[in-house]
C-alpha cells in the first residue's frame, strides 16, 4: 500500500508498467518457491471443491467472472479480482461453501506470534465494498512445530488462523485509505518523484530505477556501515559526493577510513595486525565453505519448515609445503544430506590445523545445528568449531581496506580487487542465496536444469568462494611480505 503515500506510484503503476525493475534472478526463485508452496495448498484445500481459476486478459473481464462464479456454491476460485470504482484488489483464493464465503491468504512463511495482516486488510476491505459478503478470513501459514515423518502430512503442515476480527475491527481505516487512492487516482499528469523513505519502506519500490536512475550510482550509497535511509535523506538533500557531507556528520569507524581513502584512492594495511592474525593460523589449513537450504516445505523426515540443512561443502587443505589436497560434498539425490555432510567434513578434517572460513557465523551455526541431529559427534564438532578461524576478522578490524571496494567487505569485493576482475562474473549460480533455492527447487522436482548441469553450477560457485579466500590470504601475505613465524 505504498500508493497511499505516493501519488506517483499509483500513476506509474497504471500507466506505465513496464517501467518496473524486472525481477531479480534471486528474487525470482523465491516466487517460484512462494509459488509450489501456494500450489501445495492450493490443491490440498480445494480437494472435493469445483476448482477456478480467474485468469481472464483485463481487470474488468475478471471482476466479472468472479463475479459470475461466486454464484456458485461448493466451489474453489483462485485469483478472484474485485473492483471497487477505480480501484481492485485481488486474493489468493476464495472458498464458497454451504452459500458462505470463506477469504484466505496465502504466505510462505512459518506462523507467528502477530500475524500481519495491513495489506491483506485493504483487499478485504475493497472485497466488502464490492459487495462480497465475507464469513470468515483466513491466514495460511506454515506450522513451525510439524515435524515432517516419512511421509508428508499437508494438513499437519498448515498453519489456519481466523484474522476475521482483527480486520473487520480495523475496516474504517482500511476504508478511508482506499477512499484516498480513489480520490487521487488517476492523475493526468506524471506527478514529480519525490525521494524518501516511502520509496525504499519494507523493500524498494518497482518504480526506483526509473524515479531515480542517478541514485545508485552516486558515491553516497557507496559509504559503508551506514543505513539505507540514512543514505537516501543524504541523497534527497542534494548531497552527491563525499566531500559534500557535513562537517560535523556522524561517521562509524569503517566509515572514517573509507573516506579517508577515497580522498586519496589509498590502500590501508595494517602490517602488525595482519602479521599477527597469519601467526594464529596452523598448517595445515583448511579452506571451506558451506551452502545449506532452508526449505519452506520440510522434505527430509524429522525437520520442519525452515530448518536449515547444510547439503554442500569444498574444502581446499593447504601443506606447509604448498601442496595441497581439494574434497567436496554435494549429494544429488533425495535423501537427507546431513549424516554424510556431517560424517565426511569431520573425516577431511581429521588432526590439526586451522579451518578458515569468511564470517564464521554462518558455518558455526550450522555445525551447531547439525549436532541436535548426531549428538554422538559432539567432541569432533567441538573440535573444528574451535579451530575455525574467520578471513572476514581482518577486514573487520580494518586491517586492510582499498578504496574500490566501495565501503563492503565482503567476500566478492575483497576478490575483485585481489584479482582484478570479476571472479563471479561467469557464474551461473553467483550468491549462496540462488545456490540454496535451486537445490531447494530442485528437491522439489520443479527446477528446470538437469541434475548434470546443477551438480556443476553448484561445485563450481562453492568452489569458487573456497579459492578466493585462499587467493586473498596469499594476497595479504605477499603485500606485507609474511614468510611465516618470526
Ligand atoms: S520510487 Fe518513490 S517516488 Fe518513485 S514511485 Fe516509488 S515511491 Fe513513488
Amino acid at each position: 500500500m505504498r500508493g497511499l503515500s505516493c501519488e506517483r506510484l499509483l500513476y506509474l503503476h497504471k500507466n506505465h508498467p513496464e517501467l518496473k525493475a524486472k525481477t531479480q534472478k534471486l528474487n525470482s526463485l523465491i516466487g517460484r518457491r512462494n509459488g509450489f508452496v501456494k500450489e501445495l495448498i492450493i490443491s490440498h484445500l480445494a480437494n472435493g471443491l469445483k476448482f477456478y481459476k480467474i485468469q481472464e486478459s483485463d481487470t474488468l473481464s475478471s471482476a466479472a467472472k468472479t463475479g459470475e462464479l461466486i454464484n456458485e456454491d461448493n466451489v474453489f476460485i483462485q485469483r478472484p479480482l474485485f473492483l471497487f470504482e477505480k480501484i481492485y484488489s485481488s486474493l489468493d483464493f476464495i472458498i464458497k461453501k454451504e452459500g458462505k464465503v470463506y477469504c484466505y491468504s496465502v504466505q510462505a512463511r512459518t506462523a507467528g506470534k502477530k500475524s500481519r495482516v495491513n495489506s491483506l486488510g485493504y483487499q478485504i476491505a475493497i472485497a466488502h465494498l464490492a459487495g462480497l459478503k465475507i464469513e470468515d478470513v483466513l491466514l495460511v501459514t506454515l506450522n513451525p512445530d510439524y515435524d515432517r515423518g516419512k511421509e508428508l502430512s499437508v494438513e499437519k503442515l498448515l498453519h489456519i488462523e481466523s484474522v476475521r476480527d482483527v480486520i473487520f475491527e480495523e475496516l474504517p481505516f482500511f476504508n478511508n485509505g482506499i477512499n484516498q487512492i480513489n480520490n487521487k487516482f488517476p492523475k493526468v499528469e506524471e506527478p514529480p518523484a519525490k525521494l524518501d523513505r516511502k520509496c525504499i519502506r519494507g523493500s524498494v519500490c518497482v518504480f526506483f530505477e526509473h524515479c531515480f536512475p542517478d541514485v545508485n550510482s552516486s558515491k553516497i550509497m557507496e559509504i559503508g556501515g551506514m543505513h539505507l535511509d540514512d543514505k537516501l535523506e543524504l541523497i534527497s538533500e542534494g548531497k552527491t559526493s563525499l566531500d559534500d557531507l557535513p562537517e560535523d556528520f556522524e561517521l562509524n569507524d569503517f566509515s572514517k577510513m573509507q573516506l579517508s581513502t577515497n580522498s586519496g584512492k589509498k590502500t590501508i594495511v595494517d602490517y602488525t595486525g595482519l602479521r599477527e592474525f597469519f601467526d594464529t593460523l596452523q598448517y595445515p589449513l583448511y579452506f571451506t565453505d558451506f551452502e545449506a537450504i532452508q526449505p519452506a516445505v520440510p522434505v527430509y523426515k524429522g525437520t520442519s519448515s525452515y530448518r536449515q540443512i547444510p547439503f554442500q561443502y569444498y574444502l581446499i587443505k593447504y601443506l606447509s609445503d604448498g601442496s595441497f589436497i581439494e574434497s567436496s560434498f554435494l549429494p544429488l539425490n533425495n535423501e537427507d544430506p546431513r549424516e554424510g555432510f556431517l560424517y565426511s567434513f569431520i573425516e577431511n578434517t581429521e588432526g590439526e590445523g586451522s579451518i578458515i572460513v569468511f564470517d564464521k557465523t554462518s558455518e558455526i551455526k550450522m555445525l551447531r545445528e547439525l549436532l541436535k541431529a548426531f549428538p554422538e559427534k559432539t567432541p569432533e564438532v567441538e573440535d573444528r568449531i574451535e579451530r575455525i578461524v574467520d578471513l572476514k576478522d581482518p577486514f573487520d578490524q580494518m586491517m586492510f581496506y582499498h578504496y574500490e571496494m566501495k565501503g563492503s567487505k565482503t567476500l566478492k569485493s575483497i576478490i575483485s580487487v585481489v584479482k582484478k576482475e570479476e571472479y563471479y562474473k561467469n557464474l551461473e549460480i553467483a550468491n549462496g542465496g540462488s545456490a540454496s533455492f535451486l537445490f531447494e527447487l530442485y528437491l522439489y522436482g520443479i527446477l528446470d536444469k538437469s541434475h548434470e548441469e546443477l551438480k556443476s553450477d553448484l561445485i563450481e560457485y562453492c568452489k569458487t568462494d573456497v579459492v578466493s579466500m585462499v587467493e586473498i590470504v596469499d594476497f595479504l601475505k605477499r603485500i606485507i611480505g609474511y614468510n611465516g613465524k618470526s
